[in-house]
């Protein structure tokens, strides 16, 4: 909202008092449902991680620790899915997704360091509601999921929901000139996803490097082709092209976009 909009005369007096005065109210709201979020997460993630530990036998503990990296990798490659789906299919008016996710992730192509204008609240909202459905998941169907008996498949299920809803923070100090300095020493150890190894993604064409959390995922991802095959069997299946927006929005030979000579689609 620019400075004109806030203008108290105009907030008293304009058309869009009211409708200014609610926005601002449903903003607090969901900051403050998003600040709960998180503080639930978090808690909800400690509970879990001292019941992994009290149900896991002296004999168990390298199985688990086998299954918490796995659990490392599977979010690491989620990140990288969800991210790879939202650069390469659809636009903004895609149904459900396309107004904020697509945008989303589009904008930060236009602006990366734009994310680092949102505090914590903003960027992790959104991941630790999610987190706290799949924590409560676990905790109410723990019994049925017999995840006690089968401590090795809890903490899988726990990092890799654990390190999903990290991303987007992990994605943004990813970014940051001066993160904190325990980020900087995991990031120097590859433990989590560093600026270095960040860059190629915003280079063009931007088609690798999808994997935001760890990036352990990327090299193997990317040396086999993964995601471009991965586009050729969608688009043989359903006739979509990757990177449409990208093909419309192109300048063709004869200086009109390629939006125009295409059409409306
Ligand atoms: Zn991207
Ligand atoms: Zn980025």
């Amino acid at each position: 909202m620019d400075r004109g909009s806030l203008h108290p005369r105009k907030l008293r007096f304009g058309r869009n008092a009211a409708k200014a005065q609610q926005l601002g109210r449903d903003r607090e709201i969901t900051r403050a449902i998003f600040a709960t979020a998180i503080i639930l997460a978090g808690a909800l993630a400690t509970w879990h991680a001292a019941r992994i530990a009290a149900a896991t036998h002296d004999a168990e503990w390298a199985g688990v620790g086998v299954a918490l990296l796995a659990g490392v990798l599977l979010a690491d490659l989620l990140a990288g899915g969800v991210h790879w789906a939202c650069d390469t299919w659809g636009d903004e008016r895609t149904r459900w997704l396309g107004a904020g996710l697509i945008r989303s992730f589009r904008d930060h192509h236009h602006r990366p360091q734009a994310m680092l204008e949102h505090d914590w609240i903003e960027v992790n909202g959104e991941a630790a509601t999610a987190a706290v459905g799949a924590f409560a998941v676990m905790a109410l169907g723990g019994p049925s999921l017999g995840l006690l008996e089968h401590p090795s498949w809890y903490a899988f299920s726990w990092s890799a929901i654990g390190v999903s809803a990290l991303s987007n923070q992990i994605h943004q100090w990813a970014h940051s000139h001066a993160p904190p300095r325990f980020v900087r020493k995991l990031q120097r150890c590859g433990l989590i996803l560093s600026r270095r190894r960040h860059a190629p993604h915003h280079r063009a064409p931007c088609i690798d490097r999808y994997c935001i959390t760890t990036g352990w995922m990327n090299p193997a991802l990317d040396r086999t082709g993964a995601w471009r095959t991965l586009e050729a069997g969608i688009a043989r299946a359903t006739g979509a092209t990757p990177r449409a927006h990208e093909i419309r929005a192109a300048p063709n030979t004869k200086g009109t976009s390629r939006a125009t000579a295409a059409g409306p689609s």
